[in-house]
């Protein structure tokens, strides 16, 4: 499966929007790996993880035509996730001789809802076909079977249901963990039970250097080292599994060549934006 990260930043982006603390500065001075831009991945160049403001950004930079969209699987409706005012422009005047016509959407019923009513001017010119997401209930999608999981998450504003899931293609399977903070025992306890194995591991990392606290709604690099050492305890990753944190803030002082020193003693890569896998 062909896996790429499009962008790797949370909600302010990085160098965030209107800051100069010393790291959007010293980001911005060294450029490349250091420009974040918000969080999404897309996978055989067809299923988008998340939608978020710079999605026609990544589409322009790494080729992708958006026509060509499947489908997009939500985690949670945070501002750096989903953004419904470019989901009105798939169809009517503004998308000619699309490939795909229809977009298939995973989501919760919440986020559902929700965009029910931000999609409401555009209903018969945007064709959405809603696959809901519900924690534990393995989805099949074409080629393509999703498992959702509950995050540890505040969800949105309105304190609502955030997910992230676990994603198997032709015989490999990624655990894709954003946003997220150390997971529920649930969650280790289903993949234990099912005997899960993860050829790649992408872990929420926004709090990197900090310390993140273990009922928080983000990971820093002390969970992520505690998420896989439980993981592999169970056998659901070992030495040939893939390992990356992504999602990353700048107030956990993240430049990119210092972040990677200290996630490769805990057995990690960093992403960044436009990173192409071939898992
Ligand atoms: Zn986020
Ligand atoms: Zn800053
Ligand atoms: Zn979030």
């Amino acid at each position: 499966m062909k896996f790429q990260y499009l962008g790797t930043a949370a909600a302010e982006g990085m160098p965030a929007v209107f800051c100069n603390c010393e790291v959007c500065a010293t980001a911005r001075e060294r450029g490349g790996k250091n420009f974040r831009t918000r969080s999404q991945s897309i996978i055989n160049d067809e299923l988008l993880m998340d939608f978020p403001p710079d999605s026609m950004m990544h589409f322009h930079m790494h080729g992708i035509r958006g026509d060509k969209i499947k489908y997009i699987v939500f985690t949670h409706s945070h501002s750096d996730h989903y953004y419904a005012t470019d989901l009105l422009r798939h169809g009517g005047c503004y998308a000619h001789n699309m490939a795909e016509e229809t977009l298939g959407i995973v989501c919760s019923e919440q986020l559902w809802e929700r965009m029910q009513k931000d999609l409401a001017g555009a209903k018969k010119d945007v064709i959405l076909e809603y696959h809901v997401a519900k924690p534990f209930e393995s989805m099949t999608l074409g080629e393509y079977e999703l498992i959702p999981f509950p995050a540890r998450h505040s969800g949105d504003s309105e304190g609502k249901l955030a997910l992230f899931y676990a994603l198997k293609y032709q015989g490999k399977t990624i655990l894709y963990a954003h946003d997220t903070g150390f997971f529920f025992e649930e969650v280790f306890d289903y993949i234990k039970e099912k005997g899960l194995y993860f050829d790649m591991v992408s872990l929420d990392c926004t709090n990197a250097h900090l310390l993140s606290k273990p009922t928080g709604s983000h990971m820093g690099l002390n969970h992520n080292a505690e998420v896989l050492e439980k993981l592999r305890e169970m056998g659901a990753v070992d030495e040939k599994t893939v390992c990356y944190v992504n999602h990353f803030s700048h107030n956990g002082n993240p430049l990119h060549d210092e972040l990677s020193e200290s996630a490769a003693k805990i057995g990690f890569n960093v992403s960044y934006d436009g990173l192409t896998l071939e898992i």
